[in-house]
């Protein structure tokens, strides 16, 4: 038969043997993996949209350049070709002069 007092009888068992101050930590540890759980089902629902990578700025100053004439590779220093001389053109650059 058990009564409310077998209850708390229960539950001072409990207490001295998980200890009192082990219970949060129980609560906690709980909610933790609940948090952990959730973050892992969320990360795996925005799996497909591709994030764009931090592109870093250098990447445009180290490009590969190219001699639009006779495509020699071009040092990013070089304003003309040294193979056929042909003026080095940078790429998006409005020039204008004929
Ligand atoms: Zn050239």
């Amino acid at each position: 038969m058990l009564g409310s007092q077998d209850l708390i009888v229960g539950l001072v068992i409990v207490l001295v043997l998980f200890g009192a101050k082990k219970l949060p930590e129980l609560a906690g540890s709980l909610g933790k993996s609940m948090k952990e759980f959730k973050k892992g089902v969320s990360e795996a629902g925005e799996d497909d949209a591709p994030k764009p990578a931090a592109v870093p700025a250098t990447a445009t100053a180290t490009a590969p350049r190219t001699c639009s004439a006779c495509g020699a590779s071009l040092e990013p220093s070089w304003s003309h070709c040294p193979r056929c001389g042909e003026a080095a053109s940078s790429s998006s650059a409005s020039g204008g002069a004929g």
